[in-house]
């Protein structure tokens, strides 16, 4: 029996580092999708190929991660221990991979792949597991075997998304809301190569950890302005108003959804970016430089989206106003001598599914 899935990227519309301090994300899943074909080899062999690395074909018997040679055979692997860790068996497949995610620009390419591998196996293997699980089995497998330390975010929107709508989760109880979201999102990848991104963001939740011990709180999410002014440390207070602030701006956003009031959101998503980059310190020009364009050609609002130092801006438009935004952008950076950016319209949709 031949096994098809896939499952999307995702852009986060709110909620910047909120996820690993227990807060509110607001994503939703981009039409983009990464492919498996998983067929059972009948053999104790896994093999796994990708059109994205034409290098050949990788087989191994035990989901091992080779020490010291980090692969992107590893997040393949990963799922498959992750799902071993949990106690299931699955028979081993040939597995083939396909996708128009792109890679390595903050769009969750990584989650993609994840939760494709995941959705295709749980099929093969008839496992009978409840889907709200399968974004922390795949996060396990991002977390303990690839080693990147990831909130829950990027794979709660590629297994959870629905068309037409943004998933507000709750990092803390794991609660999901599907929030209905009609308006056109323009997604800016910067093209920025992303510098020091490992090390800052390890840096970033440290320093959010440590604020929340200092406020005795069990973490930000718990916290509230006034307890952030008495934080000792100039840094830390700017890093924590960062994530209780935003917190609040997640659920300003939901309630003007409710509303109808989409277009007020725009402001909340610039003083995200504001926010992100005078207090979080995780933008880099590339960001700010399509920020400011976007804003100055008409965008009811603009920031980057996801972990920061690289990767995409989001800006919320007019239909209308879609080509000359796009312009705009590409001239200021052309004018700061940046590479080109690469700008398309993302529509909010499915997550993960099985393929005909
Ligand atoms: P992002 O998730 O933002 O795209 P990451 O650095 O988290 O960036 O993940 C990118 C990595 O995920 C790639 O370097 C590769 O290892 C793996 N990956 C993503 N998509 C694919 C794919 N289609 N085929 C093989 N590996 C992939
Ligand atoms: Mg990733």
């Amino acid at each position: 029996m031949r096994v098809s899935a896939s499952a999307p990227g995702r852009v986060n519309l709110i909620g910047e580092h909120t996820d690993y301090n227990a807060g509110f994300v607001l994503p939703f899943a981009l039409p983009f999708r990464t492919t498996v074909t998983a067929t059972p080899t009948g053999l104790d062999e896994w093999t796994v190929t990708s059109d994205w690395s034409p290098g050949g074909v990788t087989r191994f018997d035990r989901p091992q991660a080779a020490p010291g040679s980090a692969s992107w055979v590893d997040y393949v692997r990963g799922v498959i221990w992750s799902l071993q860790e949990e106690g299931h068996e699955i028979p081993c497949a040939d597995l083939h991979i396909s996708s128009d995610v792109p890679v390595g620009s903050g769009l969750s390419s990584s989650a993609a792949l994840e939760c494709a591998v995941l959705t295709a196996l749980v099929e093969l293997g008839g496992l009978d597991i409840p889907t709200e699980d399968l974004p922390r089995i795949a996060q396990r497998a991002e977390n303990d075997f690839v080693g990147v330390p990831c909130g829950i975010m990027d794979q709660s929107a590629s297994i959870l998304a629905r068309a037409g709508h943004a998933l507000l989760l709750d990092c803390r109880t794991l609660e999901t809301e599907h929030i209905p979201f009609d308006a056109t999102i323009l997604v800016i990848d910067t093209k920025a190569p992303h510098r020091l991104v490992d090390g800052e963001y390890a840096q970033r939740r440290a320093t959010c950890e440590a604020a929340a011990r200092e406020l005795l709180v069990p973490a930000l999410r718990d916290a509230d302005l006034s307890d952030v002014d008495r934080l000792s440390d100039p840094v830390m207070r700017r890093r924590a108003r960062h994530v209780v602030s935003e917190n609040a701006r997640v659920l300003e956003t939901v309630a003007l959804l409710a509303a109808g009031r989409v277009h007020e959101i725009g402001p909340l998503m610039t003083d995200s970016h504001t926010s992100l980059k005078n207090d979080f310190e995780v933008t880099v020009p590339e960001l700010d430089v399509a920020v400011a364009a976007a804003l100055e050609a008409g965008a009811y609002g603009a920031r980057m989206t996801g972990g920061g130092f690289g990767g995409c801006v989001i800006a919320l438009v007019e239909p209308r106003d879609v080509a000359f935004v796009t312009e705009s952008v590409e001239s200021a950076f052309a004018r700061s001598k940046f590479t080109p950016p690469h700008a398309f319209v993302a529509a909010p949709s499915a997550g993960a599914h099985l393929e005909k």
